[in-house]
């Protein structure tokens, strides 16, 4: 029986010499990754909105001895193209490539129907978790064909494909998020170095989750360290030549 990539166990240097870009790097899911990508060796470049959390990440990285991270504060809100081009000029800089690009920022906007759904959040939902990711992924392109094996892990959501009552901007979001990432996996599908694929981290226990349900019993949830597999099997070296997949990480 073949074993899963959710109970995927990564070898220690698994990630040794890998420049890995982790978006909503700060807080919940995003910091579990990033930990645990630079416990398995990747040098991991924390992009998110507020300094203080991406601090407290890096200085977690490296009081236990990792490689060195970088901060790179960013709001996906108000970042313009020219913005993320910045960002990829400096990474090419001071690494010359990226192996590594996961999605992992989001917001939930507000849970409302359509008729009372407010314009704006709608705006800055689509902002940061589409148009975003969008940008980001199109300027770090080149920088990505420089690796020799480089993954590009969107973010997706159980309302991608159910779309459900309330969800509003958030599931659209999530619905595009799925289009996006199989779209540029078939444009790509003849470079053998990259691949693309969309990963639902299912059900998990951080601040986004306690607001979106606020009367669930939150002991039952796993926490972001538990779903960790699928992310280190796809930003890893064992899932060269897997792309334009739907993954689920629970
Ligand atoms: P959290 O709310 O715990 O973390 C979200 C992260 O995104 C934070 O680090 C936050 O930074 C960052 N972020 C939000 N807005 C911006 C912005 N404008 N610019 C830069 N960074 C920003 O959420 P989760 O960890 O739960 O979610 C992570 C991903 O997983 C999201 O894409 C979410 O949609 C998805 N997901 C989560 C599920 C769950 O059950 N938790 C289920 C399905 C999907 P800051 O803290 O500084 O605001």
């Amino acid at each position: 029986m073949a074993i899963s990539e959710r109970d995927y166990s990564a070898a220690k240097d698994l990630l040794k010499d890998r420049i890995i870009l982790v978006t909503g790097a700060g807080d919940g899911i995003g910091k579990a990754v990033s930990k645990a990508l630079a416990a398995h060796g990747a040098t991991v470049v924390l992009l998110g909105k507020t300094i203080r959390k991406l601090e407290g990440v890096y200085d977690e990285i490296l009081a236990a001895g990792h490689p060195k991270p970088a901060i790179y504060p960013m709001d996906l809100m108000g970042a313009r193209y020219k913005d993320h081009e910045d960002l990829v000029g400096a990474l090419d800089k001071e690494y010359g490539r990226l192996d590594g690009l996961l999605h992992n920022a989001g917001v939930l906007g507000e849970r409302a129907p359509i008729e009372h759904h407010e314009v704006h959040i709608w705006q800055q939902v689509l902002q940061v978790n589409l148009t975003a990711p969008f940008m980001l992924t199109r300027a770090c392109l080149e920088l990505l064909y420089k690796s020799p094996d480089a993954s590009v892990v969107f973010t997706s959501s159980g309302v991608a494909r159910k779309p459900r009552a309330y969800w509003g901007a958030y599931s659209v979001s999530k619905a595009g998020i799925e289009n996006l990432a199989a779209m540029l996996a078939d444009e790509t599908a003849f470079r053998k170095t990259l691949r693309v694929n969309s990963l639902n981290p299912g059900p998990v226990r951080t601040e986004m989750r306690r607001v979106a349900f606020p009367a669930e019993d939150r002991e039952q949830l796993a926490t972001p360290e538990r779903i960790l597999g699928t992310y280190l099997y796809l930003l890893g070296p064992d899932s060269t030549g897997v792309t334009g997949q739907q993954f689920d990480a629970q």
